[in-house]
């Protein structure tokens, strides 16, 4: 007995048991995280695609065991997209790691968690598309942190109240943006003029107004640097991938 889920899902992380035997970890779109047995899948569509690849996004149907503590079964896959392009590039394949670290430790088991799943699947196909990794890392954690509730205070300085315009530095201690001139010290992350406009689009606009977004490898880093911060300091938390992430 047992009940079936179907769902979209992404792989997160596999690992071997044995010589047959698979453990996957996928972000599901409906059921939160989601750890699986891959043995005895049957029916798998992914053309040329190993369906249960890292991060290959498919349907699948789950089958949950109505016995507590044993893992879910999968009962079919059809792939949805393969992500080909970023298991072929080193850069791409560790910033994709990165993500899904991140990812697997801001969602729960049976946590609803369709926008997180949205941003990651949006996040891998502008992997594909755009040269540098880190204008996709800053997208990512701008709005997964809106996701999880955490967005920084943009409008307005943090410190005098006033709004905010021209140069801005991001404080995670403050919870947001702050003048240049009003800083309290401290290790804050400065942003250059024009920064803030593509930040504040980031964060605001629909998923997929971002796609076509240009910005620059220098103010990418710059706003990654600035939105990493504040992520590590409200999430608690920082990717072990991070070190596989290109040097800045
Ligand atoms: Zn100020």
């Amino acid at each position: 007995m047992g009940k079936t889920l179907n769902t979209e899902a992404i792989v997160l992380t596999r690992t071997d048991v044995g010589e047959e035997d698979r453990i996957l970890t996928f972000l599901t779109r409906r059921y939160g995280l989601l750890k699986a047995a891959a043995s005895g899948a049957r029916n798998l569509k992914g053309g040329r695609t190993a369906p249960l690849d890292l991060f290959v996004r498919s349907r699948i149907q789950f089958h949950v065991s109505s016995k507590p503590g044993k893992l879910c079964r999968i009962r079919s896959v059809d792939v949805v997209d393969p992500y080909l392009e970023i298991r072929e590039d080193y850069n791409r394949l560790c910033a994709a790691s990165y993500m899904a670290e991140e990812a697997a430790h801001c969602v729960q088991e049976a946590d609803p968690s369709e926008g997180i799943f949205d941003l990651l699947a949006s996040c891998f196909d502008q992997l594909r598309h755009r040269d540098g990794t880190y204008s996709v890392l800053f997208i990512f954690e701008t709005r997964l942190m809106r996701e999880l509730g955490m967005a920084p205070e943009m409008s307005n300085c943090v410190i005098c109240g006033r709004e905010m315009t021209g140069k801005a530095a991001v404080s995670p201690q403050e919870g947001g943006l702050l003048h240049p001139d009003c800083s309290p010290g401290g290790d804050l992350k400065e942003l250059e003029s024009g920064d803030l406009a593509i930040m504040r689009f980031v964060a605001q606009r629909r998923l997929q107004a971002l796609d076509r977004l240009k910005i620059d490898d220098a103010s990418a880093v710059r706003l990654y640097r600035a939105v990493h911060s504040f992520a590590i300091h409200h999430l608690g938390f920082e990717p072990k991938t991070v070190k596989t992430l290109p040097p800045i």
